[in-house]
């Protein structure tokens, strides 16, 4: 296990469904916030006659952040008995994805809310197949606004029997789903009596169920290359270990070259340590005098990722610009680039109601997700998405510009 202190989850739901009222009631009640922010948000509140409305606070923390203050709103932080959190608050869903993909923010669960009034609306659904695709296994249902039902169970029992069906065809369990108002603080950090027919968890006890996500430590090792440098004599080529581990004295092969050697020391600020896991980001100098540059990946002599040209994925197209086939793009995997082609589209799919529009397609419209198989021009050094993350996610750019990103499916 490794952050066992710290989860990092993001919370999706469809717009008006409550997300900014949680995040605020989450961060009053794990105390998380100074006592001249909460005054100034009753005080808003009760300007406008409304009871305290914590969805002003997101707004508060926004504008601070628009005037270059404190705090980043894309990073909540709040701390339970057990341990820490992290929101990762995505502005829209294609900033979500976008930031998923590309490995700005990485989710170790997903929250999604849901108005049990309305139950069900476009962006769920959008947002609960972007968390399937972006392989986040341990979901939160939470059905928010009890309160506009009165508390009602066969309400929430409807709209959880049409959620648990989508999930299904999804191919996720959800851990649980909560009935909750955000806005009167029902089943928040504590079990409310108002929902005393319920007999799960409250909303704070099931983030503390959550699992951390699990080591790759003894995995074979994968580790990009960010850079090289050189320093007095010594080439020091460093990079975050992605999978695996990696010692002194041991054998590696370098993609793409395909050559082996051994590492000859590890460095660290200020230390030498004989050796190094995944997750760490470190310095190693080679025995022998192989090449290595930014985008080399060294990896288990032995049981190294797929070298190859030619994979399938999972693509989400966020350029306004059409795609079509004819376009040469530049494909980014961890620290490794070439151009490609995107040789056929399988499948295209509407994100919203995720229904396929077309099989064999020729083009690609913003915001479409497509079933494809790529070609690269040089091979590369890759891994299934689910396996490795760090090689199985790539961004496709044009003329500089990230038009899509995707996950490797098949390699
Ligand atoms: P977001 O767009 O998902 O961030 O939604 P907001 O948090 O801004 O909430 C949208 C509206 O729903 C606001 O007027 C909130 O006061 C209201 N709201 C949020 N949660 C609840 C709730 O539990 N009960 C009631 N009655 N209103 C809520």
């Amino acid at each position: 296990m490794i952050n066992s202190d710290v989860i990092r989850f993001i919370i999706v739901g469809h717009v008006d469904h409550g997300k900014s009222t949680l995040i605020g009631r989450l961060l009053y009640e794990t105390n998380s916030l100074p006592e001249d922010k909460i005054e100034e948000i009753k005080k808003t509140s009760k300007e406008l006659g409304r009871d305290t409305e914590f969805a002003y606070l997101l707004d508060h923390l926004e504008e601070e952040r628009t005037q270059g203050i404190t705090i980043d709103t894309t990073q909540v932080f709040f701390k339970t008995q057990q341990r820490g959190y992290v929101i990762i608050d995505a502005p829209g869903h294609v900033e979500f994805v976008k930031n998923m993909i590309t490995g700005a923010s990485q989710a170790e669960a997903g929250v999604l809310i849901v108005d049990v009034k309305e139950g069900l609306k476009e962006q769920t659904r959008r947002h609960s197949f972007f968390l399937s695709l972006l392989g986040i296994k341990q979901i939160i249902v939470v059905l928010n606004k009890m309160d506009l039902v009165d508390y009602s169970k066969e309400r929430f029992e409807e709209v959880k029997k049409e959620l648990e069906s989508f999930f299904d065809s999804l191919g996720l369990i959800p851990l649980s789903y909560i009935p909750i108002s955000a806005y009167r603080g029902d089943n928040i950090s504590k079990k409310s009596d108002k929902l005393n027919w319920f007999e799960g968890p409250a909303f704070l006890e099931s983030l503390d169920a959550l699992k951390c996500r699990e080591s790759k430590e003894k995995e074979p090792l994968i580790l990009p290359i960010q850079d090289v440098y050189k320093i007095q004599d010594k080439r020091i080529a460093v990079g975050k270990i992605e999978a695996g581990r990696l010692r002194v004295a041991d054998l590696v092969r370098i993609l793409p070259s395909g050559l082996k050697t051994k590492i000859l020391s590890i460095e660290k600020f200020k230390e030498r340590p004989q050796e190094a896991v995944a997750g760490e980001s470190i310095g190693f100098t080679l025995k022998n005098d192989v090449f290595i540059e930014r985008g080399s990946v060294v990896c288990s002599p032995f049981n190294g990722p797929s070298f190859t040209d030619n994979f399938s994925a999972i693509i989400f197209w966020f350029s306004k610009d059409e795609f079509s086939k004819e376009k040469r793009l530049q494909i980014r995997c961890a620290t490794q680039k070439t151009t490609c082609k995107v040789e056929r589209i399988r499948e295209r799919i509407d994100s919203s109601t995720l229904n396929v529009i077309e099989e064999d397609a020729e083009v690609l419209k913003n915001l479409e997700v497509a079933r494809v198989d790529i070609k690269t021009k040089k091979p590369l050094a890759l891994k299934n998405f689910s396996e490795v993350e760090e090689l199985g996610r790539f961004v496709l750019t044009e003329e500089g510009n990230i038009c899509a990103g995707g996950i490797i499916t098949s390699v």
